[in-house]
């Protein structure tokens, strides 16, 4: 029945789109770059049990310029009271956008490719009067995608 499950799994992995699997744009804990890194934020960040946290500039949560990872805190002393656009800047890891309409077997295999497994979820926005625009949706992990395949909740160790 399991491989059952993972084969139909595979099959409709083929019609569904990243914004099918994508985390809500609503449900994504994200940080603005002026953030301090002090004891009291960073035991926040690390209570929320995330490994990437998409970072905004500007106040403008629609305006994501990096990525900070878990990891890039280890060796931080909460006395420097260095900004999260500081550590941002110093690792510099690589931000990815796609469309929401992506194909999951595309993104599947943008995935594999191994260069990065957290991309930013973008939507096309129509304007009568201006140029269209971006509109963040969410974000979709390798996670999502594995999750969607085995349709079953995967118990993170
Ligand atoms: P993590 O290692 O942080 O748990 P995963 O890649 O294992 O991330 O993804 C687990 C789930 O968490 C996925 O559904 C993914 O979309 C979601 N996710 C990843 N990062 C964030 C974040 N910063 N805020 C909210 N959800 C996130």
């Amino acid at each position: 029945a399991e491989e059952l499950k993972i084969a139909v799994g595979a099959m409709e992995i083929s019609d569904k789109t990243v914004g099918d699997v994508m985390t809500k744009i609503d449900d994504v804990f994200m940080l603005p770059d002026t953030t301090t890194l002090n004891t009291k934020t960073v035991a926040e960040i690390l209570r929320m049990g995330y490994t990437r946290i998409p970072v905004f500039a500007a106040g403008d949560r629609n305006n994501v310029v990096s990525l900070l990872f878990v990891k890039d805190l280890a060796l931080l002393d909460p006395d420097d009271n260095f900004t999260i656009q500081t550590v941002c800047n110093y690792h510099q890891h690589a931000l990815r956008f796609v469309l929401h309409d992506t194909p999951l077997r595309v993104m599947l295999e943008e995935f594999k490719k191994g260069d990065y497994h957290l991309a930013m979820v973008n939507e096309i926005v129509e304007h009568e009067d201006q140029d269209p625009s971006y509109q963040l949706q969410g974000v979709v992990t390798l996670e999502d995608i594995v999750e969607e395949i085995l349709q079953a909740e995967i118990v993170d160790e």
